[in-house]
């Protein structure tokens, strides 16, 4: 009988702090250190035959072998150390590779994971940078993008199945800005059970990774803009793609290598430091943003609130119960009185501040329609919803109080 006790498993708040950070590398530094070095030199002529036989993949690495590292562009010990800290934030992940933008992280999945010739499915509406590289880009390389409805659960499915060559699918949920979500679980399901199963990817930005966790639910690769909650301040830009399946990040951090769209060092370490602070940050987000839109949605200049606990629709409410903890800090209105309403809405507003972005310590507030999806179709508006009377929040860690009644004096300033 083994009677040896399991090992001592910590949690994530505390695994985010330890785990991957060796005071010793940092000439003894109790927080990481920053390294700014563009090269590496390497401890002998072989140990330098050896790094680059596992970079260009023709040999891997022992469990536990400690392999030099070369140039900054392939890693450097900053992103090694944000890459191991991020893993425990999400459930499931064993690695995870950190790119110079979100747009960064998600054109390297694509670039990887689905060649010219093959296709993918997503979600609309998705993105703007993401709507633009489907549009623009990959559909010019000759890779075909099958686009359902945020939420449509059997066209989601139908389209997984009947897809020829599918690579990928991606998902966004909630999907921006009208915060519609769809069911990971289902696109997983239907995927798995193809001859080529293609792999989920999911753009956890809005909720994660706090109050969604897409691995648990089935999907292969979580992929975030770290600009956002993740960073949470509005002041870097960073991307950041978590997976099961080690060797798939690594297939990753290889194409990042010849792209170039590894994050950088400081950048590496600034985001770093806001790890600990995530949950924090977004619980204290979600629960003002929470109170605020169940207030605004009795207000009669609003015609509608979306946001996940005012959801009517029963097939929303039940992938919202399967698949969020919390209803998060997003949420749009529709304003009576159209775009006129929003542009005074957006003019009058004193403490939220009118700018694209979301996830930060600070309230943000846009028109949708003019900005962030302005490259949308009239048509395509129409059938995502997306409206001119329209406003999208993203609601900081002021003091609910205080945003509430900026919103309320800038929905009496709105002129009749
Ligand atoms: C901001 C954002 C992106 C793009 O991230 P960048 O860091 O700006 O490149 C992708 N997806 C969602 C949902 C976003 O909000």
């Amino acid at each position: 009988m083994n009677t040896k006790k399991p090992p001592y498993v910590v949690r994530t708040p505390t695994a985010v702090l330890t785990r991957g950070f060796d005071p010793r590398l940092s000439v003894g530094s109790a927080r990481p250190a920053v390294f700014r070095s563009s090269t590496y030199v390497f401890s002998s002529p072989e140990s330098a035959e050896r790094s680059f036989e596992i970079a260009l993949g023709t040999k891997t690495p022992e469990e536990g072998e400690n392999v030099d590292l070369i140039y900054a562009r392939l890693s450097h010990p900053n992103a090694e150390i944000l890459e191991d800290q991020v893993v425990p934030l999400e459930p499931e992940a064993r690695a995870a590779a950190v790119f110079n933008s979100g747009m960064a992280a998600i054109s390297t999945i694509f670039f990887t994971l689905c060649p010219p010739g093959k296709s993918f499915v997503y979600t609309t509406p998705l993105y703007g940078g993401t709507y633009h590289l489907i549009h623009h880009f990959l559909d010019t390389l000759g890779m075909h993008g099958v686009p359902v409805l945020a939420g449509d659960t059997d066209g989601l499915k139908k389209a997984i199945e009947s897809t020829p060559n599918l690579r990928l699918v991606f998902i966004e949920t909630p999907a921006n800005p009208v915060l519609r979500m769809t069911d990971i679980s289902a696109a997983a399901a239907s995927a798995s059970r193809l001859s080529t199963p293609p792999f989920v990817v999911v753009d956890n930005t809005f909720m994660g990774p706090t109050f969604q966790h897409p691995l648990i639910h089935g999907a292969d690769i979580v992929v975030y803009s770290a600009t956002k909650y993740l960073s949470g301040f509005s002041d870097l830009l960073g991307g950041i793609v978590l997976a099961r399946d080690t060797d798939l990040i690594a297939q990753l951090r290889g194409i990042r290598a010849i792209l170039g769209n590894i994050l950088q060092p400081d950048e590496c370490w600034m985001l770093d430091g806001r790890l600990p602070t995530v949950t924090l940050r977004m619980n204290r987000q979600s629960k003002n943003a929470q109170r605020i839109a169940e207030t605004l949605a009795h207000h009669p200049k609003i015609a509608k609130v979306n946001y996940p606990t005012l959801f009517e629709d029963p097939e929303q409410i039940r992938i919202r119960d399967i698949q969020c903890k919390f209803p998060g800090a997003i949420f749009s209105i529709e304003l009576k009185g159209g775009k006129r309403a929003a542009y005074d809405f957006l003019r009058n507003l004193e403490i939220g501040r009118n700018a694209v972005s979301l996830g930060g310590v600070e309230t943000l507030v846009n028109h949708p329609a003019t900005t962030t999806h302005s490259e949308v179709s009239h048509e395509d508006k129409k059938k995502f919803g997306i409206s001119d009377s329209m406003v999208r929040f993203s609601i900081g860690i002021e003091d609910w109080r205080d945003l509430l009644h900026d919103f309320h004096q800038s929905l009496d300033a709105i002129a009749e």
